[in-house]
């Protein structure tokens, strides 16, 4: 009897455990995403322990065993995506290929409109604590005349302006707050290749500074490796431009005559721009048309900056720019273009220069990529999880037309206003470039709608078409009254040619039926309809 007993409480027990083991398995993953705050889990991605945020609403089962999304480098749009994503609860495995504090001439100037997207992001502590240096307009100079136009920024909080840096130090402030939090983990390596399985991309091969090769797994790989991407070829069509290169100096302890405004100067043959990028530095970058520059090693550049350029600067700045010709730290960067034209493809997705360019004369770049990481965010958010190749992509493609409004407007304007502020033999364009520069002068709705469009405010295609042809109206209107000649007539005329011959060609190859229609586009409905509002 008392050995019947004993088999019925072994048995019993035994049972119990087996069926309480089994629940606890099934059950596992959920009760983890109920854990208080302060108590985490680490999860094990690759050979490495990250720590996973227990209050990661993203997370799934599948996901415990790697991450969410990998992203391709840690510059503008790598590091603000990597913050964006982790702190949606995302597991991030951001790849970069230094990870030591950039030094470049790119990205230096954020218009007032990146800077909202930052705050959307959450990111604008990022420019604090860097000496960025606050920017409220811009100063025109032609022909020893000074034409200024302020940002429209009165509807805004005081907070809210351009902003202008080192490059480097704001990078660097956006990798150290994705990398605070816990779900992100920021690798030092270089993707060498994207790797498919069945078209579906699922993730990358990288390579460390020891020489290993590694290989990481996400359902979704987001390439933002910059405008010399090596990746981009089988995720877009690139068709890269290059218009002209900038050639950048740091003016040390000069003091612009328009405080905290962008400088430009309309010279011959191209535009010349100053701003400040710190309470003592002002970066000088001076546009080179085309790809041939002189050379700066046998001493070509010296003499094409002195000679040519030097007396087209303003009186105020000429002697710190010669002074700072004279140093000989000069640096050069090519300026490209390049319309987004993506193929979409599961599992991958493109972002920043990698992905779209623009001439970088109106500081727009930054602006786009920031602007699109909010769409991205926002298109992507009901998305439990990206395993489902199929329906991600699908959202992936209404993101390329939800983006093109904005970004197509800032792109269009940014090579336009280049092609406009660039000195030219012909009559009409001369007549076009000193029309434009009036046209910011004369304040009302004429300066603030187009600074609107430039500050990235209100970057609205509409808006840029009727600033554009507003802008060649008005210089025909100067030619024409108070009597009209013949010849002034002719080259009214062809001053509206000129003005649509620079104008029409940029905006198709940005797809005019996405940037002006977006409704009318079939993949913008791919993606439930919450999020189109
Ligand atoms: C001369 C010039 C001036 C500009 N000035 C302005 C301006 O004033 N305002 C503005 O808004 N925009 C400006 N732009 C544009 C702006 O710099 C870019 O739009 C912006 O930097 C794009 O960010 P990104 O993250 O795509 O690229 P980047 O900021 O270039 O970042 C790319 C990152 O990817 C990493 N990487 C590359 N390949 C790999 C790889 N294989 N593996 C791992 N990591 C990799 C790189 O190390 C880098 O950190 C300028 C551009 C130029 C050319």
């Amino acid at each position: 009897m008392v050995l019947m007993i004993d088999q019925f409480i072994v048995g019993t027990f035994f049972v119990t455990s087996l069926i309480g083991l089994l629940l606890l398995l099934i059950l596992r993953p959920n009760k983890m995403r109920k854990l208080p705050k302060n108590n985490r889990k680490y999860y094990k991605i690759d050979n490495d322990v990250v720590m996973a945020s227990p209050n990661n609403r993203h997370s799934s089962p599948e996901s415990v065993a790697g991450p969410d999304v990998i992203v391709v480098g840690a510059g503008v749009a790598g590091a603000a995506l990597a913050h964006t994503l982790g702190t949606d609860g995302r597991r991030v495995h951001v790849i970069e290929r230094d990870m030591t504090q950039p030094d470049r001439i790119v990205g230096e100037l954020l218009q007032p409109g990146g800077y909202l997207k930052l705050i959307e992001l959450g990111l604008e502590d990022c420019v604090e604590g860097i000496d960025a240096q606050p920017v409220v307009g811009y100063a025109l100079f032609k022909n020893g005349k000074i034409t200024k136009s302020p940002y429209p920024l009165g509807k805004f909080q005081a907070n809210v302006a351009g902003r202008s840096f080192h490059n480097g130090r704001f990078i660097q402030r956006m990798r150290e707050k994705a990398a605070s939090l816990p779900n992100v983990r920021m690798e030092e390596g270089t993707v060498t290749s994207l790797f498919e399985e069945n078209g579906i991309v699922k993730g990358i091969h990288y390579k460390t500074k020891d020489g290993q090769e590694h290989k990481s797994c996400a359902p979704l790989t987001i390439v933002c490796d910059g405008g010399f991407s090596n990746l981009r070829r089988s995720l877009c069509n690139p068709k890269v431009e290059i218009p002209s290169c900038f050639v950048g100096m740091v003016l040390e302890n000069c003091q612009l005559p328009v405080p905290n405004h962008g400088h430009v100067v309309l010279a011959d043959p191209s535009p010349i721009l100053f701003y400040p990028i710190s309470s003592t530095e002002v970066r000088c970058l001076v546009d080179v048309p085309g790809q041939k520059l002189p050379s700066v090693a046998n001493g070509e550049m010296t003499k094409y900056l002195k000679t040519k350029v030097a007396p087209q600067v303003p009186i105020e700045f000429r002697d710190a720019f010669i002074s700072t010709v004279g140093k000989g730290n000069i640096r050069t960067m090519t300026n490209k273009s390049m319309p987004a034209v993506p193929k979409p493809t599961p599992g991958a997705l493109l972002l920043g220069d990698a992905f779209n360019m623009r001439h970088p004369l109106t500081g727009g770049g930054m602006t786009v990529a920031l602007s699109d990481i909010v769409v991205l965010r926002n298109l992507i958010k009901p998305l439990h999880d990206f395993h489902d190749a199929a329906s991600l992509n699908k959202y992936l493609e209404s993101f390329y037309v939800l983006r093109k409004p904005v970004a197509s407007t800032i792109n269009t304007l940014a090579n336009s206003v280049y092609q406009v502020f660039s000195a030219s033999s012909d009559e009409a364009r001369e007549m076009m470039r000193q029309a434009s520069v009036d046209y910011l002068g004369l304040g009302g709705i004429y300066t603030s709608g187009a600074m609107a469009l430039l500050s990235g405010l209100n970057p609205r295609p509409s808006s840029l078409i009727f600033h554009f042809l507003a802008m060649a109206v008005f210089g025909v209107g100067r030619l024409l009254l108070p009597f009209p000649s013949p010849k002034r007539l002719w080259i009214g005329a062809k001053l509206i040619w000129g003005a649509s011959e620079i104008l029409f060609p940029i905006i198709k190859a940005e797809g005019v039926r996405q940037m002006f229609f977006p409704a009318t586009v079939p993949a913008l409905y791919r993606a439930p309809p919450v999020y189109r509002h």
